[in-house]
C-alpha cells in the first residue's frame, strides 16, 4: 500500500486522533479495535492507548490492521468522533444556552474516567468523571478542574500474610492523554499561588473528555521547591498540611487557570468541599475588578456557586487548624479586607468559636447559593446535620437539597447488554435512557435471551478473576503447584454475589462473614452453593480497612472456602467493570444512613446484577419489593453493636430465604422466571432514573440555570 489518502500512515494518525480524546473510553467498538490489533500489548499497557500507540511499532500496526481489515472500521471511529465533536442538536442546546458563551467550571478532587488514567480512589472520582462524560454526550458547556496525580492513589497488592501493600508508580506524562493546556501567548500555562511563606507554581494539563475539557493542575516544575514538586504526586497521602496545599492549588490555582485561559464560568461547581477556596479566589478577583466591597461581592460569587456534599459522617469532612489557614489563605484574606478571625468564621459551625478548625464544607456551605446531598436520604442527614449553620430556620427548611447521583450508562454496561438494548430498545436507545417509556421494552427481551447473555458475561468474569489469582499468586512468589489452586475458583452454576469498594469502617466489609460457621454452610451447601468475589483497598493509614482486608484473604485461602471465596487485588475501574457485568447479585452493607449514595449498584442494575442492599444511600429510594432485595428494614439504632447484630441477622434471613431460592428455582427450560422478572422490574424501574444523564439534566435545572441566571459579577 501507498503513502495515499487511505494509506497506512492515515491509519496511524486516526488512531492517534481517536486516542487522545477519552470519548474512546465509552465507545466499545473503539475499544475493541485497540484490542484485536494487539490482545497482549493492549493488556500489557494496561489499556492505555496512547501508551499502546508509541510502542506498536507502526509497520507491525500497518500489517495487523490490513490482515484483520480494520481500515474501514478505524475510518467509521474516527468518523464518528469528529460527527459527535461536532453534534449541535444536543439536550444542552436547548436547555443550557445560557451555558454557551460561559460554561459550567466543575471542581473535584479526584476523576474516574478510566483505569489508564488513576487520579481517582473511588465513588467520588468515578462519579465527577460520569458527571464529565454525561455533559459531554448532552452537550452542556462545562469545564472540569483537578489535580495530576502523577503517582495517582496506590497499587494494592497481597503479600503472604494477606496485608496489603502499596506501591507508587511514577506515571510518565508522555504516556497519559494529556496536552499542556496553552496560555493566550501559546506558551504552556503555568499558575502561581502565594502563601505567606513562599510561591507554589503549577502546569496544566488539558484532558478531552468527548466535547468536555478536564484541566488537571501539576505541581511537578522545577519552579517549585523540591518537596513540593512532589506535592500533587499522590491522592490523599499526605498530612494536613500536604492537603491544604493541594487544596490550594485546586481552588485558587484553578481559578487562575481558568482566567488565564480566557474562561470565564458561569457557575462554579464544586464537588465535595476539597476546592471551597475556589469561591474565595473568586471573591477576590471579583473585588480586585469592580472594586465593590467583600459582602457584596460575596452575595454575588454565592450566587453563581454550587456545592455537593458528599460525607454524612462528622469525621469525613476536612479541616485545618488557624495556622495552617492563615499560612496559605492569608495573602487572598488580607486582599478581601478580613481580619484572620473573621476569615477563620467562615469555616466554622459556630463563627466566633476560637476552638474551632476550619471546615471546607462550612466554607463551601457559607459561600454558595445551591447546595445539595446526593440522594433523599442524604439530603435529610445533611439538613439535620448542618442545621446549626442555619440558626432560626426549621430543620426541614435548611437550604441543602439533593440530586442523587447516577452512572454513566455507555461506561458501565457490559457490550453484550448494550447489543441486547441496542436490538429490544432500538438502536438510539442510550439517547432516550433517561425515558421510563425507553426501558417499559424490556419486558419483551426473552428470558433465555437474557439468561444466556448472563452466563457469558458470568463466564468472562471468571475467566478474568482466576487470570487475576493466578498472577497474584506468582507475584508473591508462591510455588507453581500452589499457584495452580487457584487456577479452579468459582462455579460458573453457582450463585455469585460480589462485594467490592472501598474498605472504609461504615461499608462494613466483614458483616457477611460474622457468623463464619453458618456461612460456610451457606457457601458448600452442594445443592445450592453460593459464592463470593471480594475486592477493595483500605486508605495506606486506615489499620482496621487492612485487618479486614487480611480477615477475608485468610478466609478466601482457606481450604474449606477456598472454591467459593476470592478477594481480587487492586480493585480499579477495570476490576469494577469485571464485576458489576459477572456477579449474580450486588451486595451492600452499610451501616444506615453513612452511604451518602453509592454508585457501584447503580452499575450492577444496567448488567442484569441485582441488588441486595441495606435500605441507604440510592437504594433506599430505589427499591420496591420486586426489583431486587433489601436488607434490614431501614431501622436505625443507638449501639452500633445492636445495628450490625440486627443487620447481620436481616442479611443472613434475607439470603437463604429470598435470594438463594429465587435463584435456583428453575422451570423446565432452566430458567429462573421469577429471578429474570425481578431482573426486567430493576431495569424498568431503576435504569431510567439512576443514570449521569438524568443527573447533570438535574443539576442542569435545579442549579447551574438558575446560578447562572443570577450571575451579576464578570
Ligand atoms: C463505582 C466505583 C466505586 C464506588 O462504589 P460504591 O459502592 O458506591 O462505594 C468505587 N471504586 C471504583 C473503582 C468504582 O468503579
Amino acid at each position: 500500500m501507498g503513502e495515499g489518502m487511505d494509506g497506512p500512515s492515515k491509519i496511524q494518525d486516526k488512531l492517534k486522533e481517536l486516542a487522545r480524546n477519552l470519548w474512546w473510553c465509552w465507545h466499545g467498538s473503539v475499544i475493541d479495535l485497540f484490542r484485536e490489533l494487539d490482545p497482549a500489548l493492549w493488556s500489557e499497557v494496561g489499556h492505555n492507548p496512547v501508551e499502546f500507540l508509541q510502542k506498536l511499532p507502526a509497520d507491525v500496526l500497518e500489517r495487523r490492521a490490513a490482515e484483520l481489515a480494520l481500515d474501514s472500521r478505524i475510518d467509521f471511529a474516527f468518523r464518528r468522533l469528529s460527527e459527535y465533536l461536532k453534534g449541535e442538536d444536543s439536550w444542552g442546546a436547548v436547555h443550557a444556552t445560557i451555558l454557551r458563551v460561559r460554561p459550567v467550571a466543575y471542581f473535584s478532587a479526584e476523576f474516574g474516567l478510566h483505569e489508564s488514567l488513576p487520579i481517582y480512589s473511588g465513588g467520588l472520582g468515578v462519579l465527577a468523571g460520569d458527571h464529565l462524560k454525561s455533559a459531554s454526550d448532552l452537550g452542556v458547556p462545562l469545564i472540569g478542574i483537578g489535580l495530576l496525580y502523577n503517582q495517582g492513589y496506590f497499587r494494592q497488592s497481597l503479600d503472604a500474610d494477606g496485608w496489603q501493600r502499596e506501591s507508587y508508580l511514577d506515571a510518565d506524562v508522555s504516556k497519559l492523554p494529556i496536552e499542556p493546556a496553552l496560555a493566550p501567548d501559546g506558551k504552556p500555562l503555568r499558575v502561581a499561588v502565594e502563601t505567606t511563606a513562599e510561591t507554589l507554581h503549577a502546569r496544566v494539563w488539558r484532558v478531552e473528555v468527548g466535547r468536555t475539557t478536564l484541566l488537571l493542575l501539576d505541581a511537578n516544575v522545577p519552579e517549585n521547591s523540591e518537596s513540593d514538586r512532589t506535592l500533587t504526586a499522590r491522592l490523599y497521602g499526605g498530612d494536613g498540611r500536604t492537603r491544604i496545599r493541594q487544596e490550594l492549588l485546586l481552588g485558587v490555582g484553578g481559578v487562575r487557570a481558568l482566567r488565564a485561559l480566557g474562561i470565564r464560568p458561569s457557575v462554579l461547581h464544586l464537588n465535595e468541599g476539597h476546592s471551597a477556596f475556589a469561591v474565595v479566589e473568586k471573591i477576590r478577583e471579583a473585588m480586585e475588578e469592580t472594586g465593590l466591597p467583600f459582602g457584596e461581592v460575596l452575595r454575588d460569587v454565592a450566587r453563581m456557586t454550587v456545592f455537593t456534599t458528599h460525607t454524612p459522617v462528622a469525621a469525613g469532612h476536612d479541616r485545618f487548624p488557624a495556622e495552617l489557614v492563615e499560612e496559605h489563605l492569608g495573602r487572598i484574606r488580607t486582599a478581601v479586607g478580613l481580619s484572620h478571625d473573621d476569615f477563620m468564621g467562615l469555616g466554622r459551625v459556630y463563627a466566633q468559636d476560637h476552638n474551632e478548625t476550619f471546615c471546607m464544607t462550612v466554607l463551601a456551605l457559607k459561600l454558595s447559593r445551591y447546595a445539595n446531598g446526593v440522594s433523599a436520604l442524604h439530603g435529610v442527614v445533611s439538613r439535620r446535620m448542618w442545621h446549626p449553620l442555619y440558626p432560626g430556620v426549621q430543620e426541614e427548611q435548611v437550604p441543602i437539597g439533593h440530586i442523587t447521583n447516577g452512572v454513566h450508562v455507555q461506561t458501565w454496561i457490559a457490550p453484550q447488554m448494550a447489543t441486547l438494548f441496542h436490538r429490544h430498545l432500538g438502536p438510539n436507545w442510550p439517547r432516550r435512557q433517561r425515558h421510563a417509556e425507553t426501558w417499559s421494552a424490556v419486558h419483551a427481551i426473552d428470558d433465555a435471551e437474557l439468561w444466556e447473555t448472563l452466563q457469558v458475561l458470568k463466564a468472562r468474569l471468571i475467566h478474568f478473576v482466576r487470570a487475576r489469582l493466578v498472577a497474584q499468586a506468582r507475584g508473591r512468589g508462591e510455588p507453581d503447584a500452589a499457584v495452580e489452586r487457584f487456577a479452579g475458583v468459582l462455579d460458573p452454576g453457582a450463585l455469585t454475589i460480589g462485594f467490592a469498594r472501598r474498605f472504609a469502617t461504615y461499608k462494613r466489609a466483614g458483616l457477611v462473614l460474622r457468623d463464619i460457621d453458618r456461612m460456610a454452610e451457606i457457601i458448600n451447601d452442594a445443592r445450592r452453593p453460593v459464592q463470593f468475589v471480594f475486592a477493595g483497598k483500605a486508605h495506606p493509614e486506615d489499620r482496621y480497612g487492612k485487618e479486614l482486608i487480611q480477615h477475608i484473604v485468610k478466609t478466601a485461602w482457606d481450604d474449606h472456602f477456598r472454591k467459593h471465596v476470592v478477594f481480587v487485588e487492586d480493585y480499579d475501574m477495570n476490576v469494577a467493570r469485571h464485576l458489576v457485568q459477572g456477579v449474580d447479585v450486588w451486595l451492600n452493607n452499610p451501616r444506615r444512613p453513612q452511604e451518602a449514595s453509592g454508585t457501584s449498584g447503580e452499575k450492577a442494575v444496567l448488567n442484569g446484577t441485582l441488588n441486595f442492599s441495606i435500605l441507604d444511600g440510592w437504594w433506599a429510594e430505589a427499591y420496591d419489593g420486586s426489583n431486587g432485595f433489601a436488607i434490614g428494614s431501614g431501622a436505625v439504632n443507638a449501639s452500633i453493636q445492636t445495628q450490625d447484630e440486627r443487620d447481620h441477622a436481616s442479611l443472613v434471613e434475607v439470603l437463604t430465604h429470598e435470594v438463594i431460592p429465587a435463584f435456583y428455582d428453575r422451570d423446565a427450560d432452566g430458567l429462573p422466571r421469577g429471578w429474570i422478572a425481578r431482573q426486567k422490574n430493576a431495569f424498568r424501574s431503576l435504569a431510567w432514573k439512576f443514570n449521569s444523564d438524568r443527573m447533570v439534566m438535574d443539576y442542569v435545572r435545579r442549579s447551574y440555570a438558575p446560578a447562572a441566571g443570577g450571575v451579576t459579577c464578570q
